[in-house]
């Protein structure tokens, strides 16, 4: 059982983790190196650096990680489990405990397909390591946004007898005979008790099962019963949920989308993790 579970290792994550380890609570961190700051060519705006590039800052922020005592999980989270004064964290095929739960997942305004939210453990999933083994034989199709879902694709190539890739990236795929690449923009989904077919501007996929790959979960999807205002998460200026020892940071809860805003809401919400532990009775 870790003192606090951190999704995200972003700016608001990593605060939240360097904060937590200061008060003295082991902490779980999962997530990959922000690609938001990743991307950002030059940043002005974070004190102590006239100008530093994003992918320098990452590694002056994962020197200072690995600096501390912090076990690691690149797997996504796809469910918290709300338990009595304790969380169980799913991540992928992996089940963590966690006394408290500081969410900093980012903000992610991609539009969800139709349907997904519907058919999600119905014939939709997010993750393909979990759910391959359903549709071992089978056909599936994936739609995928990032590069992790080149690896999923091939990775379901191995076990599925047909895989329809529905790539929103551009790369050099290199796929096994039975993948197909279709290049169109998925519109819905369709079926009865579970999904049957991707609907897609100028075509449609007929396949026993569906991934959607992704950088970020919906965030009703994530944390049944979490308080959300749109893509945002609702928090007070302790960084405390609605749900009692569930505290979130950063362009999760809302604008200014600033790292020093991420760095700041991080810390408050380590410190108020570590508040609601030493008063666990
Ligand atoms: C091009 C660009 C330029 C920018 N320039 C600036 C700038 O100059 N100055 C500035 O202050 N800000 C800038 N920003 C904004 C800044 O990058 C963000 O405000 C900041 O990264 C937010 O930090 P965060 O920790 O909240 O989220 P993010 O940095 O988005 O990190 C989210 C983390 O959550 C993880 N995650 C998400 N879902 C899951 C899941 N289900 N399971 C496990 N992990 C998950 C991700 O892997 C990642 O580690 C820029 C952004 C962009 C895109």
């Amino acid at each position: 059982m870790y003192d606090v579970a951190i999704i995200g290792k972003g700016p608001a994550g990593i605060s939240a983790a360097i904060n937590a380890i200061a008060r003295n609570k082991s902490v779980l961190m999962f997530g990959r190196d922000s690609k938001k700051v990743m991307l950002s060519p030059s940043i002005h705006n974070y004190p102590g650096f006239v100008e530093i590039k994003g992918p320098e800052l990452i590694t002056k922020l994962n020197d200072h990680l690995s600096s501390l005592n912090i076990t690691f999980s690149s797997k996504m989270v796809n469910m918290v489990y709300t338990m009595d004064k304790y969380f169980a964290i799913q991540a992928e095929t992996d089940m963590f405990e966690a006394k408290t739960v500081i969410l900093a997942v980012g903000v992610d305004f991609k539009k969800s397909i139709d349907g997904e939210d519907k058919f999600l453990g119905s014939g939709v999933s997010y993750c393909a390591t979990c759910d391959a083994p359903l549709y071992k034989g089978k056909t599936v199709a994936v739609v995928g946004y990032n590069k992790e879902s080149i690896e999923e694709t091939r990775f379901l190539s191995e076990v599925c007898n047909k895989v329809y890739f529905v790539p929103a990236i551009n790369d050099d795929f290199n796929f096994n005979n039975n993948v197909e690449i279709v290049k169109d923009m998925p519109l819905r989904f369709e079926g009865d008790l579970s999904a049957k077919k991707l609907i897609l501007k100028n075509n449609e996929i007929s396949a026993d099962g569906f991934f959607v790959i992704k950088d970020s979960y919906p965030l009703k999807t994530l944390i049944p019963g979490l308080d959300v205002d749109g893509a945002h998460v609702k928090v007070n200026r302790n960084m405390e949920t609605n749900i009692k020892g569930l505290f979130a940071a950063g362009d999760v809860t809302g604008k200014p989308y600033q790292i020093a805003k991420a760095l700041g809401e991080g810390q408050v919400a380590a410190l108020s993790a570590a508040d609601y532990i030493d008063n666990l009775k």
